[in-house]
């Protein structure tokens, strides 16, 4: 197996979401931080730096389990694939809101790397 394997599997539906997270990107380096720091202010633990909340983006990821031939599979989709699934601004949608517009979602076709575990593209039938 190298380190790039893609995989695609088709589902009827996403079995269960295993959780929702919003999380920031650095204003500084563009990696993730975990909120929780204050109301106002974060601290990036990767590159040190301390900024304002509002300088910083905002994303959306979830955790979904999906049935595949018997097995449950992982898989951890970001923003960028969840917006061809799910329109609107998510900054405007809670995490009870966007797991339940997942859960909805019929025919899916999800391509995801083997080794990591992400999606890399999620489509939808309907
Ligand atoms: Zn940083």
């Amino acid at each position: 197996m190298n380190g790039n394997e893609t995989v695609t599997v088709t589902v009827t539906n996403v079995h269960t979401i295993e959780k929702v997270e919003r999380f920031i990107a650095c204003f500084n380096c563009a990696k993730r931080i975990l909120q929780g720091t204050s109301r106002n202010v974060v601290h990036c633990d990767w590159c040190k730096h301390t900024m304002r909340i509002s300088n910083c983006s905002q994303y959306v990821c979830a955790k979904l389990v999906l049935h595949v031939k018997g097995q449950q599979i992982y898989l951890t989709a970001f923003q960028d694939v969840l917006s061809n699934v799910i329109k609107g601004d998510f900054a405007r949608f809670s995490e009870v809101e966007i797991a339940e517009m997942l859960l909805l979602l019929e025919n899916l076709t999800v391509v995801y790397n083997a080794n990591s575990q992400v999606v890399k593209e999620l489509k939808a039938a309907c």
